[in-house]
């Protein structure tokens, strides 16, 4: 027997239809205010993606994410391996500047920075107007598009995705590195970046070609955070109901007692994530403010004030005030200035060299049969500074202790940690309940020192 299969009395997601199969989505374009300085920004943000791995600072890669040597380059400053707090303070203050900016201007990095966004309605989607026949204002693609226009279309898409994925290859193995593997040698010499870049190749095709908004719906991890980091005075792209309502089509609006909004569904027409900003706020929104634009004309039009759907918070489209100062907002703040402080201390102890003193490998210490006790270590010296450097280390304390095989370290280049076997001799009776404690001072060839301690073992 074949049951019935019910029907939802809604369209349940927005990209879905009731009978489960997807509602692809060609949204209208509005070109209004906010379109073109989104579109300023995002040319802008295209060139400077582009751009940033060429850029270099103080003779380092503006972005440099070295996995392999596990050293992170931002900006002139390079996060090293021996820097574990400052990389864990700089990553959880970029989380707390994330939720502080959501929490007060709620989703504006996806409506106007995120790549996702910025590539899909400003490079990819053009083109495919530019192939399919919606040129200007249309929305779905014309009825009979000859095959050579996809063909050429999804062409253009390859070379552009081949393109941005050894870009991205860049920000991790630099610029040069991928411009001679480009034009000097063949993949098979480097199979890891040639599959990189072809996994990001495909990725990216499969974005911008299939999956699309849905990216942006189900995918993205930041979009699903939203509920929690948004509250009622976030700013938000909202639709005025108390201005817009009751909906309806038709003139001598006051008189039939209709509200602003003309019922012309050109909101929803223009929306890349396919929802009607008149339901309320939705996760599906991505700030985008194309809505806006298609509303904002639609008031000029029909002669009524603008601002119908604006930017706004949902306090505010219930008539209350929008508060800038509240608990989340002072927290975030807050913890973002302690943060900021403990990264610049830190940082400010940071000399141009890390030293770390490591117990040697077998016996903990020998002694001779004139009480004379030595311990093997190895002190590991990280160069931080952007030039070749020698070191020496001495003894400071304790009295009568030495390096018996030699205290020079060989040249160590910029950002190269070298590790050396130090032996270290110290006469019986400094040691107290079989310990001493030892300060070695290193001191590099511009004359900078850095005093570090450590626990020689001897006999009890
Ligand atoms: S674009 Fe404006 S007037 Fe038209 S349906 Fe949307 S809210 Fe109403
Ligand atoms: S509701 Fe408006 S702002 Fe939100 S995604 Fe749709 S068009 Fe953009």
């Amino acid at each position: 027997m074949e049951l019935p299969v019910l029907q939802p009395e809604d369209r349940v997601l927005s990209t879905l239809e009731s009978d489960g199969s997807r509602r692809w989505i060609y949204p209208k374009l509005s070109t209004g205010r906010y379109w073109w300085w989104r579109r300023m920004v995002a040319y802008a943000l295209i060139a400077v993606y582009a751009l940033l791995p060429f850029v270099t600072i103080g003779g380092k890669p503006a972005i440099l994410l070295d996995i392999g040597a596990r050293e992170f380059t931002f900006f002139g400053f390079t996060f090293l391996p021996t820097d574990t707090v400052l990389l864990a303070i700089f990553v959880v203050g970029l989380f707390l500047t994330v939720f502080f900016v959501t929490a007060i201007a709620g989703r504006v990095w996806c409506g106007w920075a995120c790549p996702q966004t910025v590539y899909m309605e400003f490079l990819f989607r053009p083109i495919e107007r530019l192939f399919t026949g919606t040129t200007g204002k249309g929305s779905k693609p014309r009825h009979s598009v000859a095959p050579w226009r996809w063909i050429a279309m999804y062409c253009v898409f390859l070379v552009i995705c081949i393109h941005l994925a050894n870009m991205f290859l860049a920000y991790f193995v630099g610029v040069d590195k991928v411009h001679a593997w480009i034009w000097s040698s063949s993949p098979a010499e480097h199979p890891g970046a040639f599959a990189v870049v072809a996994v990001v190749t495909g990725l990216m095709l499969f974005d911008f070609c299939y999956w699309r908004e849905q990216l942006c719906i189900i995918g993205c991890p930041y979009g699903r955070f939203q509920s929690v980091m948004l509250d009622r005075s976030s700013c938000i792209i909202g639709y005025d109901e108390r201005r817009g309502e009751p909906r309806g089509k038709g003139r001598d609006r006051e008189a039939k007692g209709l509200g602003h909004c003309v019922d012309c569904n050109l909101c929803f027409d223009v929306c890349p994530t396919g929802i009607d900003i008149r339901d309320g706020l939705q996760l599906e929104c991505i700030g985008c403010a194309q809505c806006i634009d298609v509303c904002d004309e639609v008031m000029e039009k029909t002669g009524q004030p603008k601002g119908l759907i604006r930017y706004s918070s949902q306090a505010a489209l219930e008539g209350q005030p929008t508060k800038v100062v509240r608990p989340r907002t002072v927290i975030y703040l807050g913890a973002i200035a302690l943060l900021v402080g403990a990264f610049t201390v830190v940082l400010a102890g940071k000399g141009t060299f890390d030293v770390t003193i490591l117990r040697g490998l077998g016996r903990p210490y020998l002694s001779d049969e004139q009480g004379v006790v030595e311990n093997t270590l190895r002190v590991r010296i990280v160069n931080r500074s952007g030039v070749p450097r020698r070191y020496v280390i001495d003894v400071v304390e304790p009295e009568g202790a030495w390096i018996s095989n030699g205290a020079e370290v060989d040249l160590v280049q910029p950002g190269d940690t070298f590790e050396q076997p130090v032996h270290v001799r110290a006469p019986g009776d400094v040691f107290r309940v079989g310990k001493a404690l030892l300060q070695l001072r290193i001191t590099d060839d511009n004359d900078q020192t850095v005093d570090e301690q450590f626990f020689l073992l001897g006999p009890l």
